[in-house]
């Protein structure tokens, strides 16, 4: 959000400052006045824009999730039914509905390098365009993905420790529709996929630099990708938008207590309380039966 107003701000400005500086150079008094005054309000707008971000969100307190939506006009959805939203996430997964018209997911992962940022929300990884998911006659590209301690999502009332979430966008640039696909963890087995981030040095502050490192593949941190449900909601962060299609995978990942300790030590509590489902169905692939009785356990 904060990066995303200051672009906006900066692209906006920088006509402006350029300018300001051509005509510097011309020498002619006359300009000076006026293109410093404007440099003085670009500097009080980008300053602006700084503490507009800062109307920030957080995961307790009074910027908690319960006043997200006071936080700021465009995150109005983010108050759920009080104004009218139905579909938000995350929700508890049970009473699922099989679809077996609903087959292994048509990916198409590619190698990224490692570019992990922390946003003081979430550890992300920005993933180079070019992987894809195809769901729903849509053609969905890789932009990130992210992770949330404990899990967002629950399955039959259980929380896993942590939830991996790939953000699918079927334009990385004037964004319509979203697909997540989601992975809940659980303590086991060292994960090799996680170990690779954790080496590279997880940046542990906003104010920490991007970590780069080898080229990863996402296709090694999803499991089984023929078993999923599936179901209509939103983003779990402000704006809340309701445009998302969740694919949570059925098969849960493992990871080493240590590994779970290296992201919990900085994340802390970064999940959304579960929101109403309001009616909505949950669809199952047939393949890994309902998930209810043994969506977790299985390798
Ligand atoms: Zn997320």
């Amino acid at each position: 959000m904060e990066t995303c107003i200051s672009f906006v701000v900066g692209a906006v400005a920088f006509p402006r400052i350029s300018l300001f500086f051509k005509r510097l150079r011309i020498g002619t008094s006359r300009w000076l006045l006026p293109e410093i005054l404007t440099a003085v309000l670009v500097v009080g707008a980008l300053a602006f824009a700084g503490n507009a971000g800062a109307a920030d969100f957080e995961y307790s307190g009074d910027k908690g999730p319960a006043f997200w939506a006071e936080q700021d006009p465009t995150w109005e959805a983010c108050a759920g039914t009080a104004e009218g939203f139905m579909q938000q996430s995350p929700i508890d997964i049970s009473g699922v509905k099989i679809n077996p018209k609903l087959h292994k997911l048509h990916l198409t992962l590619l190698d990224t390098p490692i570019n992990l940022f922390n946003d003081g929300h979430v550890i992300e990884n920005e993933c180079e365009p070019g992987s894809t998911v195809q769901f729903g006659g849509v053609t969905y590209i890789l932009a990130q993905f992210h992770f949330h301690t404990l899990s967002e999502h629950t399955v039959g009332g259980e929380y896993g420790l942590m939830e991996l979430h790939a953000v699918f966008k079927d334009d990385l640039v004037n964004t319509t529709k979203i697909a997540v696909v989601g992975m809940i963890y659980k303590i086991g087995r060292a994960n090799s996929f996680l170990q690779e981030l954790i080496d590279a040095g997880l940046p542990e502050k906003s104010t920490s630099p991007h970590v780069y490192g080898n080229p990863i593949n996402l296709a090694d941190a999803l499991m089984d990708t023929a078993a999923y449900y599936t179901y209509q909601g939103s983003l779990t962060t402000p704006p809340c938008s309701e445009n998302v299609t969740w694919i949570v995978l059925k098969r849960q990942a493992q990871m080493s207590e240590e590994q779970f300790e290296a992201f919990r030590n900085i994340l802390g509590n970064n999940f959304r309380p579960l929101q109403d489902r309001n009616g909505r169905s949950i669809e199952a692939t047939a393949k890994g039966g309902s998930g209810e009785a043994h969506g977790h356990g299985n390798e």
